[in-house]
């Protein structure tokens, strides 16, 4: 999926993505913690492999093997471990599809899986089992066409800021060109892990459609948002996009009250707001991120204490056969 960026011209996001880091031993080096207790824990071979681009590894901290951004994305041995009601599809994605590639759980909405790639590999991550296949653009197209109740789309994936402008234009006008479909959502984590991708090519195509536009980002900690983060963030919001953030619950990133009150008030400080906290989807290898309910309702409590209504996320959890993400 990745290699049809990179023929001939490249953008500098493409560029940063194709130097991504992939092996762990290296990062651990980079992060001067190759000598550590953590380099004992790091998982030999992965199906699901390292993923980071230099950029995200930048804002991790040096020789502090609980940094929350390299607890991330470092494979470790525990992920091999089979733990009872841990899935590889934890979430049904398999039952909802419509035509191949095409989601829907929800009424009004659809969700296209646009691509299969990721600019990180998160190891939470619900779709890291996922049997992705290429797409039908026609069939997936027809299937909204032929649906006059579906007024959103949302692009999610893997990530669709992977794709080309190029791409995502012509899928834009394309949808455009269906006239009950209103919005058009993007689900991705781009602008936190590669800013480089929020350029002009992007904005112009995504202020350029009759569709209204929301992007709902995805960082889980404060130190994710660093000064070009910000910027690019600011550059959706200057063009008239709404942006949310969607974040995960997770443990030892950041199942703490000083944790999330800074993630919103980060993201409020780029004038995005706080969307969803999931609470972890039981996907195989993430048991080790398991909050307990009891922890994760004490955390909501705390938030609602600290923060105005419009910075406390609604936690939610999928259940599968429910309209909608369930509220905790
Ligand atoms: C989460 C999800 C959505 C979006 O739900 P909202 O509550 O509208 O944010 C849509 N479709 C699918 C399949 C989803 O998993
Ligand atoms: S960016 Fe999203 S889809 Fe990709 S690995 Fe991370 S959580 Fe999964």
């Amino acid at each position: 999926m990745i290699t049809e960026n990179l023929v001939s011209e490249q953008s500098d996001w493409q560029r940063e993505l194709r130097q991504a880091i992939h092996n762990p031993l290296y990062l651990l080096t980079l992060l001067k913690l190759s000598d550590s207790a953590l380099a004992h824990r790091v998982a030999a071979k992965q199906s699901f492999s390292l993923r980071v681009p230099r950029g995200y590894v930048a804002r991790m901290r040096q020789g502090d093997p609980d940094d929350p951004l390299l607890r991330q994305v470092l494979p470790l041995e525990a992920e091999n471990k089979q733990i009872q009601g841990f899935s590889i599809d934890p979430v049904s994605d398999v039952a909802a599809e419509k035509v191949p590639g095409l989601l829907q759980k929800y009424h009004g909405r659809v969700l296209l899986v646009a691509t299969g790639a990721c600019a990180i590999h998160c190891r939470y991550c619900f779709r890291q089992h996922y049997h992705y296949s290429a797409y039908n653009p026609s069939a997936v197209l027809d299937s909204i066409r032929a649906d006059s109740s579906i007024t959103e789309v949302i692009l999610s994936g893997g990530d669709p800021l992977t794709l080309t402008d190029k791409r995502l234009a012509e899928l834009a006008h394309n949808l455009a060109s269906i006239s009950h479909v209103q919005r058009l959502r993007l689900h991705t984590r781009l602008p936190i892990i590669l800013p480089e991708r929020i350029n002009d090519e992007l904005l112009a195509w995504l202020t350029g459609t009759r569709l209204q536009a929301i992007m709902v980002v995805h960082a889980n900690h404060a130190n994710e948002i660093d000064e070009k983060v910000n910027k690019a963030l600011q550059s959706l919001v200057d063009v008239g996009i709404t942006v949310l953030n969607q974040s995960v619950l997770l443990r030892g990133i950041n199942d703490n009250a000083a944790a999330l009150i800074a993630l919103s008030e980060a993201l409020f400080k780029s004038r995005v707001l706080p969307y969803y906290l999931h609470i972890l989807d039981r996907v195989q290898g993430a048991a080790h991120f398991e909050v307990s309910m009891e922890t994760s309702t004490q955390l909501l409590e705390q938030l609602r204490v600290a923060l105005p209504g419009y910075l406390v996320p609604k936690m939610v959890r999928e259940v599968e056969g429910m309209a909608y993400k369930q509220p905790e």
